[in-house]
C-alpha cells in the first residue's frame, strides 16, 4: 500500500469504470494491491453491464473473442447453463449460412445442420417456411450476468457517484479529480466502457475510436402462457433478429446496432416496433404488449476485438475496452491478461499470445487513432 497524501486517497490500482470490465480488472488485481474503482454512477453496472441478454456463445465473434471465451468459461462455470441457440437462414441466405456453419464447425461443440421439421420440435412457434435452412449451436449458454458481476467485485471497494471529471501524472501517480473527492495511484485502468475514449482524451491520451451502438431489447409474455424456459435462443445468420426465453416470458431485439455518443441511452419506439414485427413475420405468434423494453450500449474498436493493454507513451495508463457484444463472455481471460500487464508478468498460457492482436498499439487501431481525436 503506498503512503497517504493528506486529503487525496491512495491506492496502488485505479480501475476507472465499474461494469463488467472494471469488476473483474479489480478481481484479477487485487491479489497484487489495494484496488479501487471509481464509478460515476450511483450503482456499479448501471450502464451496459445491466443491459445484457446474458448469453455466453462458444460460436460468437472473430477468432480472438472466441479464444477469449473459451479461457473465460471455466471462471463462470456454474454461473452457465444450457440454453442452445438455434440459427436460421431467410431464403437467399445461402452464403451466410454455409460461412455461419463453417465457423460453427470449428468451436468445441461444433455447430450441426438441422433438418427442418426439426426447428417446430426445438421451437414450436417458429413459422415453418419462411427459412430455408438451419442449425443448432448446443454451446450457447445462459450467463447469470448479476452473479458474474458480484462475484467480480466481491472484497473490492468500489467508490459511486465518482465521476472521473479530470487526469494527470504528476510524480509518478496518476491523479484523478472525481465528483467524490481526489485520488491517485500509480496505475489506472480505463474500463470506462461508451465512455472509454473521453476518459482517454482526459488524460491527454490519443483516443482509439471506439463506437458505441445502440441495441435493443423488450420482454414480451410467453405466447399462450406456454412455458418457454426450455426453448432454445432463436436467431438469424443475417443478424436481424433474435428472441430467447427470458423471465417466464421471451426477450426479442431486433439486433441493431446504431451508432450513437455515450449517453445513458433509452430504447427507441421505433426499434421496438422493428423487434416485434420481425417476431411477428419469423413466428406465429401476434404480440398483444410489451412488458418492458430497454436499450444500451455496446462498445466496440474498429476491428471488433477488445483492447488490452498500456496506452502508447502514457506509464501507467491501462485500457480494457471495446467488449463489444460479449463483455461476460470475455471479461475473466481480458482482466487477468491486463492483471499479467499490469505486473509485468507473462501472462496465462491459454491467452498471453493474444496480448498483440488485444493490444492498443495494433495496427487497426492505429489506422483509424488519427481520425477518432
Ligand atoms: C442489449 C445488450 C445485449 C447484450 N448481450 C450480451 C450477451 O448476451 N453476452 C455478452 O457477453 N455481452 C452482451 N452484451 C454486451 C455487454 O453487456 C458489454 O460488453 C459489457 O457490459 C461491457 O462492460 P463494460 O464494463 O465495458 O461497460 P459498462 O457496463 O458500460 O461499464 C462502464 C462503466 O464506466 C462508468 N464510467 C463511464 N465514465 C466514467 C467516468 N468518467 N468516471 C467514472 N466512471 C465512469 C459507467 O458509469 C459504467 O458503469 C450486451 C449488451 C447489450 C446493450
Amino acid at each position: 500500500m503506498l503512503a497517504r497524501a493528506p486529503g487525496v486517497s491512495m491506492t496502488d490500482f485505479l480501475v476507472l469504470g465499474g461494469g463488467i470490465a472494471g469488476a473483474a480488472a479489480a478481481h484479477f488485481l487485487s491479489v497484487h494491491g489495494e484496488v479501487t474503482v471509481l464509478e460515476a454512477e450511483a450503482a456499479p453496472g448501471y450502464h451496459a453491464t445491466g443491459r445484457s441478454a446474458g448469453l455466453f456463445s462458444a460460436y460468437y465473434g472473430n477468432r480472438v473473442v472466441r479464444a477469449l471465451t473459451a479461457a473465460s468459461q471455466a471462471c463462470w462455470a456454474d454461473l452457465l447453463t444450457p440454453r442452445g441457440v438455434v440459427a436460421l437462414a431467410p431464403h437467399g441466405a445461402e452464403k451466410e449460412f454455409a460461412q455461419a456453419l463453417a465457423d460453427g464447425l470449428t468451436a468445441p461443440l461444433p455447430a450441426r445442420e438441422l433438418p427442418l421439421d426439426e426447428v417446430q420440435r426445438l421451437c414450436p412457434i417458429v413459422r415453418p417456411g419462411w427459412y430455408g435452412r438451419a442449425m443448432f449451436k448446443a454451446a450457447g449458454l445462459d450467463i447469470d450476468t448479476a452473479g458474474a458481476h458480484h462475484r467480480m467485485l466481491r472484497g473490492v471497494q468500489v467508490v459511486t457517484r465518482a465521476r472521473v471529471t479530470a487526469l494527470h501524472r504528476r510524480s509518478g501517480l496518476w491523479h484523478a479529480s472525481t465528483t467524490n473527492g481526489p485520488f491517485a495511484a500509480p496505475v489506472i485502468v480505463n474500463a470506462a466502457g461508451a465512455w472509454a475514449d473521453e476518459v482517454a482524451r482526459m488524460a491527454g491520451i490519443a483516443a482509439l475510436g471506439l463506437r458505441p451502438l445502440r441495441r435493443t431489447a423488450a420482454i414480451i409474455p410467453a405466447p399462450d402462457r406456454r412455458a418457454v424456459d426450455r426453448w432454445p435462443m432463436v436467431a438469424d445468420v443475417t443478424e436481424t433478429f433474435y428472441f430467447k426465453p427470458e423471465s417466464g416470458g421471451l426477450l426479442v431485439s431486433p439486433a441493431d446496432a446504431t451508432p450513437v455518443a455515450p449517453h445513458d441511452v433509452r430504447p427507441d419506439d421505433l426499434d421496438v416496433a422493428r423487434a416485434v414485427a420481425r417476431f411477428e413475420e419469423v413466428t406465429t405468434v401476434q404480440v398483444a404488449r410489451v412488458c418492458h423494453r430497454w436499450a444500451g450500449l455496446r462498445t466496440t474498436a474498429p476491428d471488433d476485438t477488445p483492447v488490452v493493454g498500456e496506452a502508447s507513451g502514457a506509464t501507467g495508463f491501462f485500457w480494457l475496452a471495446g467488449l463489444g457484444g460479449y463483455g461476460f463472455q470475455v471479461a475473466p481471460a481480458v482482466a487477468e491478461l491486463l492483471a499479467a500487464l499490469v505486473t509485468g508478468s507473462s501472462g496465462p498460457r491459454a491467452t498471453r499470445h493474444l496480448a498483440a492482436p488485444l493490444s492498443p498499439l495494433r495496427a487497426s487501431i492505429a489506422a483509424n487513432a488519427g481520425r477518432a481525436q
